[in-house]
């Protein structure tokens, strides 16, 4: 069938709305009609990466509806509604490396992951898990990869404890859903870190307890003190150098023969290396990890985040703060999200159910 997507078509260019053709689905792949997707940052380092693969599709959680499904997929059918995700739902050592999809643009075949900044997507099952018909298509849009990430990263990769601290470096999209996911985990403090005063006290409505603007001063030596010395569990949502260090050194230290020290979470993705002192690990035994999509297990971990959506204590209809009526809008929002004008999330909505 025909459609239109957004397709990465050049470095250094805007993307190109413009027609692509999808084969039949194969047996294991769902045919979606989307409803909704999220703009979320990670793509813009895909679209200012020159050795990105040009054409590309782009875009990694949405919802829709299932137009037509292979004849192996049994966990959702013609007509369910949908939530789209980059992380596959319940992988077996065999189903992976998922097999990727292909498309024609401008007379060619290419190949493709997930991508949502598009008007249909031919996915592999392994990337659509059922919406339940109770909640709205628009917000849920963004669990597919903004809650899966930030959510997940607390609950699924951290395991934060009621009682336990935490420091959220970075509060966009991914970053208030880190802060909300403290909260549902029961942290005692909250703190959010950024340079925006305005990303700041929004970080307030997703259950911040304190916050400290990294512009004026050192945000570390704030964090600790307000923490009487670091906290359990930093996350750097953003994967910069100086986040990165600045989530190294905030985590308080363990004390030697009674307690082990915090540790740091690695949620952004840093686009170069980066140099730690060693020393911060084995001295007060601190802790390092990191977090791709919350290492989530979505099968058991989205129908949970359903439920905290409809209890109110994932509030995604707080964090969707900007919607584009349609896929035209796309390089509008790429060019405000680079500008730092999107506190929490923006979404496209291609259609309505
Ligand atoms: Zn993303």
């Amino acid at each position: 069938m025909k459609t239109r997507a957004a397709v990465l078509a050049e470095h250094g260019r805007p993307l190109v709305v413009e027609e692509i053709e999808l084969p039949d689905p194969r047996p294991d792949q769902v045919l979606v009609q989307l409803y909704a997707s999220g703009i979320c940052h990670s793509q813009l380092h895909q679209i200012h990466n020159p050795e990105a693969r040009h054409p590309q599709l782009l875009g990694h959680e949405a919802t829709g509806v299932v137009l037509r499904r292979g004849r192996e997929v049994r966990h959702v059918h013609e007509g369910d509604r949908v939530m789209v995700t980059w992380v596959p739902r319940d992988a077996t050592p065999e189903s992976l490396p998922l097999r990727p999809s292909t498309y024609r643009w401008r007379g060619q075949e290419h190949e493709a992951g997930v991508y949502t900044w598009a008007e249909h997507l031919l996915a592999h099952e392994q990337l659509v898990l059922p919406l339940p018909k109770d909640v709205p298509t628009d917000v849920t849009a963004i669990i597919g990869c903004a809650t899966v990430t930030g959510v997940g990263a607390v609950i699924g990769s951290a395991k934060v404890q009621p009682g336990q601290t935490v420091a959220v470096f970075g509060v966009g999209g991914v970053g208030i859903n880190v802060i909300a996911g403290a909260k549902i985990a029961g942290a005692s403090r909250i703190i959010a870190v950024d340079l925006l005063e305005e990303k700041l006290r929004f970080a307030r409505e997703f259950g911040a307890t304190d916050t400290v603007n990294a512009t004026q001063g050192d945000a570390v030596a704030a964090v600790k003190e307000l923490t009487g010395g670091g906290v359990d569990f930093a996350f750097d949502a953003i994967g910069a150098e100086v986040t990165t260090h600045q989530v190294v050194e905030v985590v308080r230290s363990g004390v030697l023969g009674l307690r082990r020290g915090g540790t740091a979470v690695i949620v952004g993705i840093s686009q170069r290396p980066i140099t730690l002192s060693q020393q911060l690990f084995p001295m007060g035994e601190r802790h390092l990890i990191g977090s791709l999509g919350g290492s989530s297990h979505p099968i058991e971990d989205f129908p949970q985040y359903i439920e905290w959506y409809r209890q109110g204590a994932l509030p995604l209809e707080k964090m969707v703060t900007k919607r584009y009526g349609s896929l035209d809008e796309i390089n509008e929002g790429v060019r405000a999200l680079e500008r730092g004008e999107i506190a929490g999330r923006s979404i496209m909505v291609y259609a309505q159910p």
